[in-house]
């Protein structure tokens, strides 16, 4: 296999797509729209033509991951496109796919990110759920469902080499700095479910973690353990924020402050490698997606109502 950087917003080492080298070779993410040249050259340069592309799969439908995917398969006409059953609707038609990216992002910085989002013909779009098996001649891919991190998430393992595909389920580990941190962004984010796609991965994985952000992890073992930890602590911070404020800064404030040590653990702290951190998934966003868990799981369990309980965005 071979990761392709995907060069979302112009950096290095933030955002890859991976190729699976087969009797029908495979590429696994797509990245947003603004990659496109990016991938293409890549792929360009691994000797693949219009034609020798035989699957895309993409782990979810966030825009980083997938934005690009109808794009891309106007270049690769005989490529199937495959997506979770829940993603699948919305890279046919991406209108609430773009409009809640733009509510999470805001218009102009999710344009300026990802670029365009083109939808992909439905009848290039197959749709995966747990146990399904994507078949590439030589090798397959086993599919994972991973929810948590987003409703629609899947992982990937690699018959040949078992390798598993993470996705965003663990949340993010960087190469310049080695420290994961959870990605929770809104509006589905579980921790619950997180916690247990985590526990499913560490149970499957059978060599390397392929992070999405970005590359190769060997210490399944300790990632996994740090992972389920991280998150976990993360949304109680954000719970104990939500006692004394509702304002979406000053919870994201309370958050950076109390996880801060989390990236001191890191190779670097050069502020121009923990910046990636912030461009996949700011802690502002983080904040807003478990301030959101914790009032639907009020809901859930039928507690009451909190009082002022919307985030302002002040
Ligand atoms: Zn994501």
């Amino acid at each position: 296999m071979v990761a392709i950087d995907t060069m979302m917003a112009n950096r290095t080492r933030v955002t890859s797509a991976y190729l699976l080298r087969a009797n029908e070779p495979a590429l696994i993410e797509t990245g947003p729209t603004s990659s496109l040249g990016a991938v293409l050259e890549g792929l360009e340069s691994l000797g693949l033509g219009p034609n020798d592309l035989a699957h895309v799969i993409v782990t979810h439908i966030h825009l980083d991951h997938a934005g690009g995917v109808g794009r891309l398969a106007g270049h690769f006409p005989t490529a199937t496109v495959w997506v979770h059953e829940r993603g699948a609707p919305h890279l046919a038609d991406p209108t609430k796919l773009v409009r809640s990216a733009g509510r999470v992002y805001g218009e102009g910085r999710m344009h300026e990110l990802f670029g365009p989002v083109d939808p992909v013909p439905s009848e290039r779009l197959r749709s995966l759920s747990d146990g399904d098996v994507v078949r590439l001649g030589d090798r397959r891919l086993d599919v994972l469902y991973t929810p948590g991190h987003a409703s629609h998430h899947i992982s990937l393992v690699d018959s040949e080499t078992g390798a598993l595909f993470t996705g965003d389920a663990l949340g993010i580990h960087l190469p310049g700095v080695r420290v994961l941190r959870p990605a929770t962004p809104p509006p589905d984010v579980d921790v619950e479910l997180a916690v247990g796609s985590i526990e499913r991965i560490r149970a499957h994985a059978r060599s390397v973690l392929m992070f999405s952000h970005y590359g190769p992890v060997f210490e399944v073992e300790e990632l996994c353990r740090i992972a389920v930890a991280r998150i976990k602590k993360w949304a109680d911070i954000v719970r104990g924020a939500m006692d004394t404020t509702m304002d979406l800064d000053a919870i994201a404030e309370i958050l950076a402050a109390g996880t801060a040590a989390e990236l001191e653990q890191g190779v670097t702290s050069d502020p121009g490698e923990l910046e990636r951190y912030e461009i996949l998934s700011s802690m502002r966003m983080n904040a807003a997606g478990l301030v959101r868990y914790w009032q639907k799981r009020e809901e859930t369990l039928g507690g009451a109502a909190r009082e002022g309980s919307q985030p302002h965005l002040s």
